[in-house]
């Protein structure tokens, strides 16, 4: 009787280091402390991915995801405002426009097993498994496919994190070695968990994200960077090395992934998202905004008491949260947050725009990176700027100016690039988008929530400052590539590679055909040349890129609480 074998086809193994940078990769490959990233290294080919813009978490995962720029698949940042009103709600795997890597290939009865990838709650169908990362508000929701992944987890391979509780080490130094400690245990949970995963489970593409080489870095950046303004010799002997333990765990946790999965078959990728590099100064975009009278407050604004009650509601609802978060008592926390409807969502909108007077107003910066929208006629419900000719001259004005946004310290420019969103994005979605976009480098943390009370715009570091958190890293463009495989040459480097690409990288590598409308292509020198001859890239008119309608599925109270006090203590929120 005939056996229905089918053919053995190319595998796809993918490690998401988030925020990896080769700015300590290399010295520690020199060191000989990264054996594991050393020898695939030798083995492929690697260099610097650049992110998107802007180099935060949400949009690049969806870049990388969906293989199409932010017109496409919709997502601006963190938050968005929601249509019709000046609130702000978070995105998430439901804000996506177009289909996900793991969607076309469950398609075409492909075997995947997706774990922690940003941008995955909440978790779609495929064929196999998926594993919700961040964005997930925590393990009560649910947040794997098939339901149920996460109980086995736990009883199979001693727990599972989704991330690690960033708001300790805000305080006191042992809560800093305590991060330290749930940083190294996620990367091993994390770590077995995949293994098990991938043993138990037929897979032909298989993909995790690391998160702590983000969340740490984010912490513990100045203690690991002499030229860092706020390093101190004494606190790095205590915590100097915690960012290069981190890099080591990572490490070891390659080695054991590609050691337990690799075969001649499979094309091994390692990814960043972003790359990192020191933050030092904050920037008061919207303040700045309001000086040049792009952006009006109501008559008599300043902190009002309410919203002084308000700053310190939200602080006491991060403790309340964090105080409750057992699922015993979620019944509690659901019953606080309908007596206290006040307490739910669009804290940050609350804070940000609430003495906002939007007739007047023609600007307005969101986020923490340099996302400026114009205050757009029928976009806005309040908007005052027509499109067309007066968008385009306020654009002009605008850009204009912000080149004039000059540090201080240094005389040069905040933004070293300007663009107008509709030159950088392109899509059904460049609608939703912002106006204006800056560009700038990691040392500059952009301010566009509690920005009220006071003048200066470019400000250092350092206790005065009312942050979100105690940070000292920040994102930057340069993230990291590493590829090896059977089609991929060994030793080589690999230059101008672009995040958005690897989805059409990954599929050819997979040998499947690139849909003709990603905005993918192939990275130059990924793949040997005369593998391209004998196999050259594949394109389809795509059935699966129908796209989708972005729905507004929402979190509830508790949910959302969670996610903006976890956001808040990463820095995107301020
Ligand atoms: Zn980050």
């Amino acid at each position: 009787m005939a056996q229905t074998h089918r053919p053995k086809q190319p595998r796809v193994l993918v490690i998401g280091l988030d925020g990896a940078t080769f700015r300590l990769i290399h010295p520690m490959i020199a060191a000989g402390q990264l054996p594991n990233l050393a020898s695939l290294m030798a083995d492929g080919v690697a260099g610097e991915l650049r992110s998107t813009i802007q180099p935060s978490s949400e949009q690049a995962w969806s870049a990388f995801l969906t293989g199409q720029n932010n017109g496409k698949h919709g997502v601006y940042g963190f938050q968005q405002r929601r249509p019709g009103t000046y609130q702000f709600g978070y995105v998430n795997a439901a804000s996506l426009r177009a289909p996900s890597l793991w969607h076309i290939l469950s398609e075409r009865e492909r075997d995947v097993i997706v774990m922690n990838v940003p941008m995955t709650y909440p978790p779609e169908p495929v064929r196999g498994v998926l594993v919700g990362g961040l964005l997930t508000p925590g393990p009560q929701s649910q947040f794997t496919y098939p339901d149920g992944i996460y109980n086995e987890l736990v009883r199979e391979c001693g727990g599972y994190m989704i991330d690690v509780d960033t708001e300790r080490g805000r305080l006191e130094d042992d809560q800093l070695l305590q991060l330290a400690e749930d940083g190294v245990r996620m990367i091993q949970l994390r770590a077995n968990a995949a293994l098990y995963l991938a043993r138990t489970r037929p897979w032909d593409f298989f993909m995790v994200v690391f998160g702590a080489s983000d969340r740490l870095a984010h912490k513990f950046w100045k203690y690991w960077d002499v030229n860092h303004p706020l390093h101190d010799p004494q606190a790095a002997q205590r915590f100097g090395d915690v960012l290069p333990r981190i890099y080591r765990e990572l490490d070891a946790a390659v080695g054991q992934l590609v050691d337990a999965l690799r075969d001649d078959q499979t094309t091994v990728f390692i990814v960043s998202d972003h790359g990192f590099g020191p933050m030092e100064k904050a920037v008061y975009l919207n303040r700045w905004l309001t000086q040049r009278g792009y952006l009006a407050l109501r008559a008599g604004s300043g902190l009002s008491p309410g919203q002084q009650a308000n700053a310190a509601m939200r602080g006491a609802l991060r403790r309340a949260v964090r105080y409750l978060d057992t699922p015993l008592v979620s019944s509690a926390k659901n019953w606080a947050f309908e007596r206290f409807p006040d307490l739910k969502g669009s804290l940050y909108s609350s804070m940000a725009f609430s003495q906002v007077d939007w007739p007047r107003t023609r600007a307005y910066a969101l986020g923490t990176m340099g996302n400026i929208y114009f205050n757009r006629r029928g976009r806005e419900p309040e908007g005052i700027v027509a499109p067309g000719a007066e968008a385009d001259a306020l654009a002009e004005q605008l850009m204009g100016e912000l080149q004039t946004l000059l540090d201080p310290a240094t005389g040069q420019p905040v933004f070293h690039e300007i663009h107008r969103g509709r030159d950088l994005y392109h899509g059904p979605a460049l609608a939703d988008g912002p106006d204006v976009v800056g560009v700038k480098t990691s040392s500059y943390h952009v301010v566009t929530a509690d920005w009220q009370g006071g003048d200066e715009i470019v400000v250092p570091l350092g206790g005065a400052l009312h942050f979100a958190s105690d940070q000292s890293g920040q994102h930057e463009l340069a993230g990291i590539l590493m590829a090896a495989g059977p089609d991929v040459p060994r030793g080589q480097p690999v230059t101008g590679a672009n995040l958005v690409d690897m989805a059409a990288t990954i599929l050819y590598a997979m040998d499947e055909p690139i849909p003709a409308s990603m905005d993918s292509r192939l990275i130059d020198g990924v793949f040997a040349a005369d593998a391209l001859l004998k196999r050259p890239a594949q394109f389809v008119d795509e059935e699966a890129m129908r796209t989708r309608q972005s729905s507004d599925v929402s979190y509830n109270a508790v949910e959302e609480a969670r996610l903006e006090e976890h956001l808040a203590s990463l820095g995107y929120l301020d």
